[in-house]
């Protein structure tokens, strides 16, 4: 009887399991086949300039419209891209995108930059550099105006060998932001060693930066150290005005968050886009 139930347990457990594997294996078919077809969607949220009061830019952010499921956010599916060796394809697929996106929005007139996020993994892919030169070719996109968002976290593991990489990205004229920065625990030195143009300040440090005066005493010392050092601060995840208003005293140069409006797809961004160019009452800066 005990040998029975033992069993029984034992058969629920790997029936679990089966079942959770063979749930990730439909899902990475999925990737897969999501990857080869272009199942996915490309968001653009606005950032602000807080001197010029005006929308100055757009940050690409990936959804994977998935046949069933609908639409997945990139937290769901980005790091199995990253463990199956397919962000590489993402990440291009997306600056492709957003960069023809961008080229037709400044013919429009609008001064606008794009950026998009490129996962740490691609700079063990081949040529990076070669293929975001190709995209901007392919594209017409001006390099000056792409921004490439990089995590804080990888930028400090990477090797001597891999900044090299970096290098030869800034060689093509984009720029390098480091993004999630002070979720990182380092030492800032590297600051100075690493060919990088913008910090762009964790949402974590300005959620209670209105409550907590030592988050307001970080992000402070943090634009002080970056506009020492001739870096550029964007500060992401600003909801309500209190926070946008400590922002722009301490004199932090783009701004972005729900505030000012949530990522939203490519025919919206440009509605919002000649909306906010026609009048700048749309937010409160
Ligand atoms: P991230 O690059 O730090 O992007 C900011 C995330 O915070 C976005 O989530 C955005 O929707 C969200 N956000 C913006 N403003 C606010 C706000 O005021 N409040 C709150 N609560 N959230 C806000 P999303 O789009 O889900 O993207 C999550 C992360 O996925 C991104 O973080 C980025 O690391 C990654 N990701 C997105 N698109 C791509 C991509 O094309 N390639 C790669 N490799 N990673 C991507
Ligand atoms: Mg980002
Ligand atoms: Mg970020
Ligand atoms: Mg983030």
């Amino acid at each position: 009887q005990a040998k029975a139930a033992g069993k029984g347990c034992f058969n629920f457990y790997s029936a679990e399991m089966t079942k959770r594997q063979e749930h990730r294996l439909d899902l990475e078919i999925a990737l897969r086949q999501a990857v080869e077809e272009g199942q996915f969607l490309v968001y653009y949220q606005p950032k602000k300039s807080t001197s010029a009061n005006r929308v100055c830019g757009f940050e690409a952010l990936v959804r994977w419209q998935h046949p069933r499921l609908g639409l997945i956010p990139p937290m769901d599916f980005i790091p199995l891209a990253e463990e199956m060796h397919l962000v590489d394809r993402i990440d291009l697929f997306v600056m492709r995108q957003a960069c023809r996106k961008g080229r037709i929005w400044r013919e429009e007139g609008h001064d606008i930059t794009i950026a998009v996020n490129l996962s740490g993994v691609n700079f063990s892919a081949d040529d990076l550099p070669g293929q975001v030169a190709k995209v901007l070719e392919e594209t017409g996109f001006p390099a000056e105006y792409l921004e490439l968002e990089i995590t804080e976290s990888f930028v400090i593991d990477l090797a001597v060998d891999k900044r090299e990489v970096l290098q030869r990205l800034r060689a093509l004229g984009v720029r390098l932001s480091i993004d999630d920065f002070g979720t990182g625990y380092s030492s800032l030195s590297y600051l100075k060693r690493l060919p990088v143009n913008t910090l762009k300040i964790d949402r974590s440090f300005v959620r209670d930066i209105a409550r907590d005066s030592r988050d307001m005493m970080l992000v402070s010392s943090i634009i002080g150290i970056a506009h020492s050092l001739g870096l550029k601060v964007v500060a992401e995840g600003i909801e309500d005005t209190d926070q946008l208003g400590i922002l722009v005293s301490l004199e932090c140069d783009e701004i972005q968050g729900y505030l000012i409006a949530k990522p939203m797809p490519a025919d919206m961004a440009g509605v919002f886009l000649d909306g906010a160019s026609a009048d700048n009452v749309t937010t409160p800066i």
